[in-house]
C-alpha cells in the first residue's frame, strides 16, 4: 500500500533562514538544526546506493538538493512548520532513475500518427493505419511509427505495399528510426524520383533506378519531411511537455538526450520558462557529416548552454547505422555482404571532429553498433584525449569482441547499452539482426554482464522511441534477457544477465558516471541533487517479471514532486 499523504511536522522550532541557492554540499549533518528542509519524505524505505549509508527511512530536501538522509527522527529534526512532509509508508525510494540514451524531443516529432509497436502482422498494420486514415482526409499523408521490419519480410520494404495497406499516401517510421518507408505518392510530392547523393551514407533505396519507398537514415528522411503534415511550434512544445510528463510517470527523473540542436536548447528554454520541464536533461548536439567545419565550430561555441534542469556540453556523432539494413559497420561483412562502410564516408574526418570537440572540453558520444564502428570510436577517443573529469561514451556496441570490450575499462570510456533492444530477436534466429550477423557475432550480443565485470562504467537506456522508455521494462530486459512476463521465452545468452542491483545501477550510478555527474547524482546522499524515485516495492528484490507492474509511487526532480500515484 502506497501512501504519500501530507503529514504535519512533529517538531516546530526556530531556524536560521537558508540563503537562497546556498549549496549544501559538505558537512550536511553539521547543518541539521540550522537549516530546515523545504520538503521531506518519512516512513519510507530508502535504498540510497550510497556506501556511506546504504539504507534509511527518510530524506529531506532543500533548494533542489538533498539536505539529509536518516531515520524519521533525524529528518523530523531538520523540518519546521514550513516543511512539506510526505508520508512514505509503503514506499521504497531509490536514486532518481535516468534513461541514459533517449530521443524524447526527436520522438515528439517522429512519433506522430499511429504507434505500430504492437503490430505483429500485416493485418494489424492495416487496421492501425485504417484508424489513422479515418481520422484524416483520403488524400492526406497518414503517419505511423514503431513498425517492425518483419512486417515486410515477404515483400521487402515496399512503398506500394504500404500504399495499399494505408489506403493512400503514408509514411511509416521503422522501429529503430533509421529507416522510413514512403508511398509512391509521398515520394512524388517530395520530388524524389531516383537515387540521390548524400554527405553521409543515407540512401534512397532504388530498384532498377526507381525508388522502392525505403529511405535509409535520417538525411534520406529529410527529403520527404517537408511534405508531411505540418506541426506548429505550440503543438511541438505541448507534445514534448506531455511526453516528458509520461516519462516522469514511469519513475524517470532524467534523460540523456542524443539528438540535440541549437533549436533543442531554445525549446527547452521555452518549456522551462513555462514551468513545463519535469525532467533533468543532458542534451548532446548532433554533429552530422553534412555539416561544414564552420557549422561544427558554431556548435562548439554552445558548450556551456544550460538552464536550471538541462545542460549541453556533449557532442553526438553516428559512426554507423543498424545491423538490420547492413549499415552497422563491421570488422567483416555481414552474411549479405553489408556492413562494410562507415556512416561518415571519411572516418578520418569523424576522428578530427571528435578531437575538435574533445579539445574544447566537450564529452563525445558515438553511436557505434558494429564492432568495426566501436573500434573506430575508441581509437578516435584515445587519439583525442578528454578534458579533466570528462569520459567519452560509446552507444550500443551490440556485438563486442573480447579485445574491444576490454578497452572500455582500460581507457575509461563509458559503455552505454540497451538490452531491451533484444525484444526484436527471435528464438529461432530468424530475425534480420541475427541472420545478418551470423552465429558467431550474434552469440556476443549485448554483453552487459561481461562489460560490468570488466570494471567499465555501464549506463542503461531505452533509445526511445526505438524501445519504450519505461525504466522498469529496461531493467527487466537487463535482468531476464527475454520477454518479461513470458517465463517460457528463450533467454538470450543467459551468462549475460544482470543482477537486480546491477540493472538498477545502470539506471542510476552508471548513468551518473556516464555524464560525469557522480558527485551530484546516482545516490541518495546529503548534498546530492534532490532526484528520487519511489516504488511500491524494492525494485532490486522483486522479480524481473514483476518489475513491469511495479507501481511508481512518486518521482521527485530537483526536490519537486513531478509525479505522484493517485
Ligand atoms: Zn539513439
Amino acid at each position: 500500500m502506497v501512501r504519500l499523504a501530507m503529514l504535519r511536522p512533529k517538531s516546530i522550532w526556530s531556524t536560521v533562514p537558508c540563503v537562497k541557492g546556498e549549496r549544501i554540499a559538505t558537512a550536511p549533518q553539521a547543518r541539521v538544526g540550522r537549516v530546515a528542509a523545504d520538503r521531506a519524505i518519512v516512513g519510507a524505505r530508502v535504498l540510497t546506493l550510497d556506501p556511506a549509508r546504504p539504507s534509511a527511512t527518510a530524506v529531506a530536501f532543500r533548494d533542489g538538493r538533498i539536505l539529509a538522509v536518516g531515520d524519521d527522527d533525524e529528518i523530523h529534526a531538520c523540518s519546521d512548520a514550513r516543511t512539506e512532509l510526505l508520508d512514505g509508508t509503503g514506499t521504497v525510494l531509490v536514486p532518481g532513475l535516468v534513461d541514459a540514451h533517449a530521443h524524447p524531443l526527436w520522438a515528439a516529432g517522429l512519433a506522430r500518427g499511429v504507434d505500430c509497436h504492437s503490430c505483429r502482422t500485416r493485418q494489424d498494420l492495416r487496421r492501425a493505419l485504417a484508424g489513422e486514415r479515418a481520422r484524416s482526409g483520403p488524400g492526406d499523408i497518414v503517419l505511423g511509427w514503431g513498425a517492425d521490419y518483419a512486417l515486410f519480410d515477404d515483400t521487402g520494404l515496399d512503398g506500394g505495399v504500404l500504399e495499399e495497406l494505408a489506403g493512400g499516401p503514408a509514411l511509416l517510421t521503422l522501429f529503430d528510426c533509421h529507416t522510413y518507408l514512403a508511398t509512391p505518392g509521398v515520394l512524388e510530392r517530395a520530388g524524389v524520383r531516383g537515387p540521390e547523393r548524400f554527405a553521409d551514407n543515407s540512401q534512397i533505396v532504388c530498384r532498377d533506378g526507381v525508388p522502392t519507398g525505403e529511405l535509409r537514415e535520417f538525411a534520406a528522411y529529410e527529403r520527404v519531411s517537408g511534405v508531411l503534415p505540418a506541426s506548429s511550434r505550440e503543438d511541438a512544445l505541448d507534445r514534448i511537455a506531455a511526453h516528458l510528463e509520461r516519462m516522469a510517470a514511469t519513475g524517470l527523473t532524467a534523460a540523456h538526450v542524443m539528438d540535440g540542436s541549437p533549436d533543442t536548447f531554445a525549446l527547452l528554454r521555452e518549456l522551462e520558462a513555462r514551468g513545463r520541464l519535469p525532467l533533468r536533461l543532458v542534451v548532446s548536439l548532433w554533429c552530422k557529416p553534412a555539416m561544414s567545419d564552420g557549422e561544427l565550430a558554431a556548435l562548439r561555441r554552445l558548450r556551456d548552454e544550460r538552464g536550471t534542469l538541462w545542460r549541453g556540453g556533449v557532442a553526438k556523432l553516428f559512426i554507423d547505422g543498424v545491423v538490420e539494413t547492413g549499415t552497422a559497420w563491421l570488422e567483416e561483412p555481414d552474411t549479405r555482404g553489408g556492413g562494410t562502410a562507415a556512416f561518415w564516408p571519411d572516418p578520418a574526418r569523424y576522428a578530427r571532429v571528435v578531437a575538435d570537440f574533445a579539445g574544447d572540453g566537450f564529452q563525445c558520444v558515438t553511436h557505434a553498433v558494429g564492432d568495426r564502428a566501436v573500434r573506430c570510436a575508441l581509437d578516435a577517443y584515445a587519439a583525442a584525449g578528454a578534458a579533466p573529469g570528462v569520459r567519452h561514451r560509446v552507444e550500443h556496441g551490440e556485438t563486442l569482441p573480447d579485445g574491444h570490450l576490454r578497452r572500455f575499462a582500460a581507457e575509461g570510456v563509458v559503455c552505454s547499452m540497451q538490452p531491451l533492444h533484444m525484444q526484436w530477436r527471435q528464438a529461432d534466429g530468424s530475425d534480420e539482426w541475427t541472420r545478418r550477423l551470423g552465429p558467431e557475432r550474434s552469440a556476443r550480443a549485448w554483453r552487459t554482464r561481461d562489460v560490468v565485470d570488466s570494471g567499465a562504467i555501464v549506463a542503461l537506456g531505452s533509445d526511445w522511441p526505438i524501445a519504450h522508455f519505461d525504466p522498469r521494462e529496461g531493467m527487466a530486459w537487463a535482468r531476464l534477457r527475454r520477454r518479461p512476463g513470458d517465463p517460457d521465452a528463450l533467454v538470450f545468452e543467459p551468462d549475460q544477465v544482470l543482477s537486480g542491483r546491477a540493472a538498477l545501477a545502470g539506471y542510476t550510478t552508471g548513468a551518473a558516471l556516464a555524464t560525469g555527474d557522480e558527485a551530484d547524482s546516482g545516490r541518495i546522499a546529503p548534498g546530492a541533487r534532490a532526484d528520487v524515485t519511489g516504488f511500491a516495492e524494492d525494485p532490486i528484490a522483486v522479480s524481473g517479471d514483476a518489475l513491469l507492474d511495479l507501481p511508481v509511487a512518486l518521482t521527485v526532480v530537483d526536490g519537486r514532486v513531478v509525479h505522484q500515484a493517485q
